[in-house]
């Protein structure tokens, strides 16, 4: 059973909750989020014919929700949470955005001219790699700090937000002074440590779903970061393992209507990593949108001939700007917006592209 407190109800309304709770033999975790104090009651045995929020000061309404991922579930939360990324970008409402950049930081002068090339062709939030979970242990594993620097200078150069990978709690502190949004890759996402730590700060979070997780497993392990308190989680679908050898993954387009269905978190699509392969991620961003993702997380390269990591599923900044341009086409018919703001290019379309 859930109580979600009113809006104004402070410390003292909700430890008189808590009491009452204790009193009926409840065992009970109070949760403090974005959204204001969430008490959780484990069992619910003795709580039979109690669901009247009235008999609860304070308490705004009680909730019997029936799936195991409590607080990622629609049945808390009707409407779909928009994300506020400061600065007039928000990720969730109708509007699509578009996360950009190399698979890692490689050098200043790489992420710097990638940089500018993805923000010219609009994209919203630059991505890059400074903590690589990398298969092998002989593989670049990332700039660690100095490459979350750059990325700090890249977006002071460029005004794009930063989403970068965490893999240990460790550094979570640390990624969270540099980046807006923290990165939890597909290797990473059953880290339950890593997960709790995330939610004890308020930055958002974008986790992406396993290698081989099943839709329950990724929704629970969203809500080990809203159990802590942190709400503002972005739900990445980058293509699951399946028998198939000729893409690096299979791009689970399914998941995306779903999980807009059985949770109010946004949901994005990384289309470079479902494939594996740059050709193919024009078609499958478009399947996202049409599918209905909130996003996209797609790998851009100067020169992925030359990239440290993942050149093979890297577009090209012309290939990427050719993408930007269909994408605009393709949200209006599905009835989305896209923002162009940053981008010199394409004049005519610099406002909202209204939907059709
Ligand atoms: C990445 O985004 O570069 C990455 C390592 O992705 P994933 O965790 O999905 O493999
Ligand atoms: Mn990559």
């Amino acid at each position: 059973m859930i109580f979600i407190m009113k809006r104004a109800a402070d410390k003292e309304a909700v430890s008189g909750v808590e009491k009452q709770l204790e009193q009926m033999g409840c065992c009970s975790v109070t949760i403090r989020s974005s959204e204001g104090f969430i008490i959780s009651v484990i069992g619910g045995n003795g709580l039979e014919g109690m669901q009247d929020p009235a008999l609860f000061p304070g308490v705004e309404k009680v909730l019997h929700i029936t799936v195991p991922y409590k607080l990622v579930s629609r049945e808390i939360k009707k409407e779909k949470s928009v994300l506020d990324l400061q600065d007039g970008v928000s990720i969730g409402g109708k509007e699509v955005i578009v996360m950009a950049g190399p698979c890692a930081v490689e050098s200043k002068k790489i992420l710097f001219t990638i940089a500018e090339q993805v923000a010219r062709a609009g994209a919203q939030v630059l991505r890059g790699g400074a903590f690589k979970p990398r298969t092998s242990p002989y593989s670049f594993q990332g700039l660690e700090e100095e490459g979350l620097k750059i990325l700090a200078e890249a977006r002071k150069r460029t005004g794009l937000k930063i989403v970068t990978e965490v893999i240990s709690p460790q550094d979570v502190e640390l990624v969270a002074d540099y980046a807006d949004i923290l990165q939890v890759g597909a290797r990473n996402m059953q880290n339950y440590a890593l997960l709790r730590k995330l939610g004890k700060q308020q930055k958002p979070v974008l986790l992406k779903r396993g290698l081989s997780a099943t839709i329950e497993e990724w929704l629970m392990s969203a809500e080990y970061i809203l159990s802590e308190g942190n709400f503002n989680v972005i739900l990445c679908e980058r293509g699951i393992r399946t028998f198939e050898t000729y893409t690096r993954n299979t791009l689970d387009i399914s998941a995306v209507p779903l999980v807009k269905n059985l949770s109010h978190l946004p949901v994005i699509v990384d289309p470079s990593h479902s494939s594996g392969d740059s050709r193919l991620v024009p078609a499958l961003s478009r399947a996202a949108i049409a599918s209905g993702a909130d996003g996209l997380l797609i790998e851009v390269h100067s020169h992925p001939e030359d990239a440290y990591c993942d050149g093979s599923q890297s577009l090209t900044p012309s290939e990427f700007q050719s993408l930007m341009n269909n994408i605009v086409k393709f949200a209006a018919v599905s009835g989305r917006t896209f923002k162009l703001e940053n981008a010199s290019e394409n004049a005519s379309e610099k406002d909202f592209v209204k939907a059709i």
